[in-house]
């Protein structure tokens, strides 16, 4: 027997129990921070199988870590597992038409439920392989909600709990079988506030300052900006208060949520600073006052080389799910409903990915069974995505796996994805995640030289030290996000 065989052997043993949790926690659907239902049964099933429970990490109630230790208990490996849904993205599972459970209702359009699942199940694999071969070391889950909203894992590894870890692994729910060598960018967001004088708009508008006046100025600038900055940053932006809806009152109170992106930590810090210099540019010129207040902010993610090439070569072993007949089936319906721009868009997309040529045979048969295994590369390219992985990638060396849970093409955070992510489709490339990274853990856990030259690239990286991106001052905004 292989060390995959033994290792699915394990996860076998528990797919029943996981997929149960992966459904169970795609109907709880619960927002960032909010995720109570979902940690609690976590942490009931962890508890029932072995583990120790530490709860309200870094003062969030719905993180927790649960933790799993043989003889000498080293080396120290984690699991990171996300169960955060998506705001107005309800969608009955495997029903290929727009229908949510509860309209308007939140959903898994990102497939946190899938995910925290497949980390639950590595979990359970890595420890039975332990016991049986009585192998030194501690697997911990680390339960971190609110990915999708301020993110929790830069607040956790800013309280330490990654500095002696030795490497992480975990994955997200995707359309491809891979290990990308792509990064996702730094991000940092803020609230801007101005605050100016209301008055009669008809009758005495000479005295009154308007904050929405400053507002608006402010995304001007900000337009301005544009032209000026480096082609992969970002800056987007969001009205949080208008200033009400009476056109004839000066508006004296305006809240605009901005989020500012580039590649690195530190190009996405002079970038926000040039936004902030706009906002008090905008309170200059409307005789209003401006502060703002950091909410939230993540560093960039970089696949750790050494550790991607272990991972890579387990999932080029265990292969793409088996997809049958009606995942097929499925999946060509979900894709028939995207608009011909989207369709155009998706067509593209796979002709960078495939031959052009073998592009309409793909979709014909639209989930990827093969795997793209990873390249390694001088300067990765930084995609516009951010994600709070990259706190703990920059804490300890870690890498992200992707499976096929989803047709080809398909788009993120979209009813779609909430489809696919309660589907028999979810649950295979789950449960092959599941597999993977089990492998890749009592791989790495048993190879010294390798835990090493993973911690030697990470120092090269960021001098080997987590310099959390957020001021000292920034606490998790539970229940104010
Ligand atoms: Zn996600």
């Amino acid at each position: 027997m292989t060390q995959l065989d033994e290792i699915r052997g394990y996860v076998a043993a528990n797919t029943a129990k996981t997929e149960e949790i992966a459904r169970k926690v795609w109907e709880y659907a619960e927002l960032p921070f909010e995720e109570t239902k979902s940690a609690e049964l976590f942490k009931k099933e962890l508890v029932a199988e072995g583990f120790e429970i530490e709860d309200n990490l870094a003062g969030i109630p719905t993180a927790f870590l649960a933790k799993w230790s043989n003889g000498s208990g080293k080396p120290v490996f984690g699991l990171l597992a996300e169960y955060d849904a998506l705001w107005g993205l309800s969608q009955k599972a495997s029903v290929p038409h727009k229908d949510p459970v509860a309209e308007g209702a939140p959903g898994h359009g990102c497939g946190h439920n899938l995910l925290g699942a497949g980390c639950f199940s590595a979990a359970l694999a890595v420890r039975d392989y332990m016991k049986a071969h009585d192998m030194d070391g501690t697997v911990i889950f680390f339960g971190c909600p609110a990915e999708e909203g301020a993110g929790s894992k830069q607040f956790i590894a800013r309280e330490g709990y990654f500095d002696d870890v030795d490497f992480c692994y975990t994955w997200h729910p995707s359309t491809y079988n891979e290990v990308g060598n792509t990064g996702s960018v730094a991000i940092m967001g803020a609230n801007f506030i101005f605050d100016g004088i209301a008055s009669h708009a008809g009758g005495a508008p000479h005295l009154g300052r308007s904050a929405l006046d400053a507002a608006e100025l402010m995304n001007i600038g900000v337009q301005y900006l544009r032209e000026h900055m480096i082609d992969q940053a970002r800056v987007h932006y969001a009205y949080s208060n208008s200033g009400g809806t009476a056109p004839n009152v000066v508006q004296d109170h305006t809240v605009i949520k901005y989020e500012v992106r580039a590649p690195k930590v530190s190009q996405m810090k002079e970038l926000f600073e040039r936004v902030v210099h706009i906002a008090h540019g905008a309170a200059e010129m409307t005789e209003t006052k401006m502060r703002y207040e950091i909410t939230m902010a993540f560093s960039d993610y970089i696949a750790n080389a050494a550790l991607a090439e272990c991972i890579s070569d387990c999932l080029l072993e265990a292969g793409a799910p088996k997809w049958s007949e009606a995942d097929y089936e499925l999946a060509r319906e979900v894709l028939a409903t995207y608009n011909e721009t989207t369709q155009t868009a998706i067509r593209s997309t796979l002709a960078q990915k495939f031959d052009t040529a073998d592009v309409d045979a793909l979709l014909e048969k639209p989930l990827h069974g093969g795997v793209f295994p990873y390249e390694r590369v001088k300067n990765p390219i930084y995609m516009s995505g951010s994600t709070d992985v990259g706190d703990v990638a920059c804490a300890t060396p870690t890498v992200m796996l992707n499976t096929a849970t989803q047709c080809l093409g398909n788009v993120g955070h979209s009813w779609q994805n909430t489809c696919f992510s309660g589907s028999e489709i979810g649950m295979k490339g789950m449960m092959l995640a599941a597999e993977v990274m089990a492998l890749a853990c009592v791989r790495t856990a048993a190879d010294p030289e390798l835990i090493a030259k993973a911690k030697a690239e990470l120092v090269a990286r960021n001098g080997g030290r987590y310099v959390c991106p957020l001021p000292d001052d920034v606490e998790p905004p539970v229940g104010r996000y």
